[in-house]
């Protein structure tokens, strides 16, 4: 096999190596994305709560609000009722009594309602702390195990980086921007190897004549199918 070509297989070894650890590295960001996503939604759903349950103790402290001034009406007609001296007024004040005591039962039946619906509120709002706190305790441990990762990920990336750049000192420079340049679209499968007479990158029979090449002589030899670049596998027999 070709000298350049081994060399190039091995930074080849490294960049899949990267490729790997990135993909990882995303996968993570992915995870814990997914993690902030359901708190972000237990958050808005959390302020949903407590806004309606604003609305229901201002809509209860503003039939309070009513009731009081009907409790206070309801006393003066009392009295007015005591001091009416003809038939005529005390009918009419009686009336008033009568209204203003129906308008008393409807608000006191309100303002009960409206204390039930404030307690079921609390119980939802109780539910969803209790959620959210639960997603940031899990967000927490998760973290620690995301960034010690990431930060494994991190250093085992720039060590590959480093033997990489140690290693392009021996490698041809133009098979390297050859090989970059078939990086961009074979995703490290650049450089593949041949088994059953076809390339292992686009699975493409290989005619005789590239086969004779590539068992007798050193040169690089590139598939006419996909433009790769391709070995014979020197370990076993090609029973592959
Ligand atoms: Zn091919």
């Amino acid at each position: 096999m070709n000298q350049d070509l081994k060399n190039l297989l091995k930074v080849q070894d490294f960049d899949q190596a990267i490729a790997r650890l990135e993909e990882e590295r995303e996968k993570i960001e992915q995870k814990e994305q997914k993690i902030l996503d359901v708190i972000g939604t237990k958050e808005m759903q959390l302020k949903t709560a407590k806004e309606e349950k604003d609305a229901i103790l201002k809509d209860k402290l503003f039939k309070e609000g009513l009731l009081a001034d009907t409790l206070e009406n309801l006393k003066k007609l009392d009295i007015k009722l005591n001091t009416s001296t003809s038939e005529k007024q005390l009918q009419a004040v009686n009336i008033e009594i009568e209204i203003a005591k129906t308008n008393k039962n409807v608000l006191e039946e309100k303002i009960l309602s409206l204390e039930e619906d404030m307690d079921a509120k609390d119980k939802d709002i109780k539910e969803l702390e209790d959620r959210y706190t639960q997603l940031q305790k899990t967000l927490e441990e998760h973290k620690t195990k995301f960034n010690e990762r990431r930060r494994e990920i991190n250093v085992e990336i720039e060590e590959i980086k480093l033997n990489k750049e140690q290693l392009l000192n021996d490698v041809d420079k133009e098979l390297l921007v050859k090989y970059e340049k078939l990086n961009k679209w074979t995703k490290g499968t650049s450089i593949v190897p041949v088994r059953k007479d076809a390339c292992y990158g686009c699975f493409m029979k290989l005619t005789p004549q590239i086969l004779t090449i590539l068992e007798d002589t050193d040169e690089i030899v590139y598939c006419p199918n996909c433009g790769r670049m391709l070995y014979k596998e020197e370990s076993d027999d090609d029973n592959g």
